[in-house]
Parts: C-alpha cells; sequence; structure tokens
C-alpha cells in the first residue's frame, strides 16, 4: 500500500499516528460552493465535499476523512441490486427515438447523484448509472422524458402534452421515481 501524498506529509511532521484511510475505501471527494467539509455514506462508498478554493489533497481533507469514518464507519451502504441493465436502457432509447422520430447526437452514462438524466442543446443525452438501480418502466419514464427534450427544452405545457402522448401514465412514474432513495 502506497502512503498518500497527504499522509506523507502529516507523517513529515512527526506526529504519533498519521491518519491512515483504508485504501480499499471508495471514497469521491467533490469541490463544491460551501464553507465546510461534509461527508456521508453512498451506495458503495463515501462522498466528501470540499469548498472549491480546497484541493482534494490538502492534509486538512485526509484528517477530516479520518475522523469522519471514525464517526460513520468505514462501511458504507450496499450498492442496490441492478434492475436495469444498460443494455436494456439503451435499447429503450433506440425504441423510443424510433417511435418519437427524434435522434440523439449522443448517449452516455454518468454517475450523476441529483439528477437521473439530462439532455443538453447540442442533443446529446446523459443518463445517470443509477438509473440500472431501478425497475425498467421508470428508467423509461426518464429516456422518454429526456427525448421529450430534444423538442421542448422545459417543462410546460407542450412538454407535458408530448409526454402525454406517449406515455399516459408518465406522472404516476415520475412520482414513483421521485419517492426513490439510494
Ligand atoms: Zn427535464
Amino acid at each position: 500500500m502506497s502512503l498518500r501524498p497527504s499522509l506523507k506529509k502529516l507523517l513529515g511532521r512527526g506526529e504519533a499516528s498519521a491518519p491512515t484511510i483504508p485504501s480499499d475505501l471508495n471514497i469521491t471527494i467533490r469541490r463544491q460552493h460551501r464553507r465546510s467539509l461534509m461527508m456521508r455514506p453512498v451506495p458503495g462508498g463515501f462522498e466528501v465535499y470540499i469548498p472549491r478554493w480546497m484541493r482534494p489533497d490538502n492534509p486538512k481533507v485526509t484528517e477530516f476523512i479520518h475522523s469522519a469514518l471514525q464517526k460513520l464507519g468505514t462501511e458504507p451502504p450496499p450498492i442496490p441490486a441492478e434492475q436495469t441493465s444498460r443494455e436494456q436502457i439503451i435499447a429503450m432509447v433506440n425504441i423510443w427515438a424510433e417511435r418519437m422520430e427524434l435522434q440523439p447526437k449522443r448517449i452516455s452514462f454518468r454517475d450523476m447523484r441529483r439528477k437521473w438524466g439530462s439532455c443538453s442543446s447540442r442533443e446529446n443525452i446523459t443518463l445517470s448509472t443509477r438509473l440500472t438501480w431501478v425497475a425498467p418502466h421508470l428508467a423509461e419514464y426518464v429516456v422518454v422524458h429526456e427525448l421529450v427534450h430534444l423538442r421542448v427544452f422545459n417543462h410546460g405545457k407542450e412538454f407535458k402534452a408530448m409526454m402525454s402522448q406517449y406515455m399516459p401514465d408518465w406522472k404516476s412514474r415520475e412520482k414513483e421515481l421521485n419517492a426513490v432513495r439510494f
């Protein structure tokens, strides 16, 4: 196991016991517009939020993670079982794109926690990898939602009308998806 640079620095200061963070822990550090440091358990790991001005290799970050792990424990919540595969989701995109006569330029998956999907003005659709943890009919709702955005770039009347046209029960699917917590 190699010591992280920040840990080396701490050791260099001659502290009796430098904080050690198990190297097999899946820890993601994200810079945010915030003042203080925060860590929270997420499926399969931990997310640490730090102020934008702070570098992730700042020793304060390592110290913070170390003490947070002592409070939270080093066992992250389990990763939910897969309910819908990426292949299934891509197949849904293809089926619906044809049905709706719309074609996104590019489809990609990203680990997004705040959104299930997004559609850029360049007509690229990004889907959250977390969609694989929800039931197919919910993933399908997100697919149709993002495809509609290729034509309507807001959630106004036109958007709702188009959703209802293609997916009459979209509101109940949306409600069900909004209740999903990971
Ligand atoms: Zn939307």
